[in-house]
């Protein structure tokens, strides 16, 4: 019995390591960063709007957090990565944010891969691959292109089934259709 309390109480603590210090040990940091930002794409999913979700780190702590949110606010730019830069750079009062990662559920777009370029984030994880939209790996290489003033490192893939399996879930039950896709 005092066993399963233990264990119940280590599980417990996992689920907010900023709070009690320490990542679950099972789970490595992308992978942890990753879940979080899977929290904000089911966010999403409950608002009817594409379940993605983006969380912003410095060291191993959370700057911000966000969802996309287009439909809700009639607002085509308010992807959750533009979401999450916002934040974030008001956060720490600087519209570059240096030393940070960006996580994403999916694969950024062009427009999010240039804010990214924009904010100097030197490192971005993402879940999915987006194989029509993806403007780090899949059509682009945005944040890998030289020619630019900015590159990132990019890891793709942490948790992508799941990252993947909420947007099929949303575009199969949920996705109204809307006259020009
Ligand atoms: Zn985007």
């Amino acid at each position: 019995m005092i066993i399963v309390n233990t264990m119940m109480k280590i599980r417990k603590n996992s689920l907010f390591p900023f709070l009690h210090g320490g990542h679950d040990p099972d789970m490595n940091t992308d992978e942890y960063f990753i879940e979080v930002a899977l929290e904000e794409a089911r966010l999403a999913y409950e608002e009817d709007e594409i379940p993605v979700g983006a969380v912003i780190t410095m060291g191993e702590k959370i700057l911000a957090r966000a969802h996309n949110a287009p439909i809700s606010g009639n607002d085509p730019s308010a992807h959750a990565e533009i979401l999450a830069i916002r934040k974030a750079a008001e956060r720490i009062g600087n519209y570059r944010l240096c030393e940070t990662t960006l996580y994403v559920t999916i694969e950024p777009c062009v427009m999010c891969a240039g804010a990214i370029i924009q904010a100097r984030i030197p490192r971005v994880v993402f879940g999915a691959p987006d194989p029509k939209n993806g403007a780090v790996v899949s059509l682009y290489n945005i944040l890998e292109d030289g020619r630019l003033n900015h590159s990132a490192e990019v890891i793709g893939g942490v948790l992508g089934d799941e990252c993947g399996e909420i947007l099929s879930r949303y575009f199969r039950e949920k996705r109204v259709r809307t006259p020009c896709i």
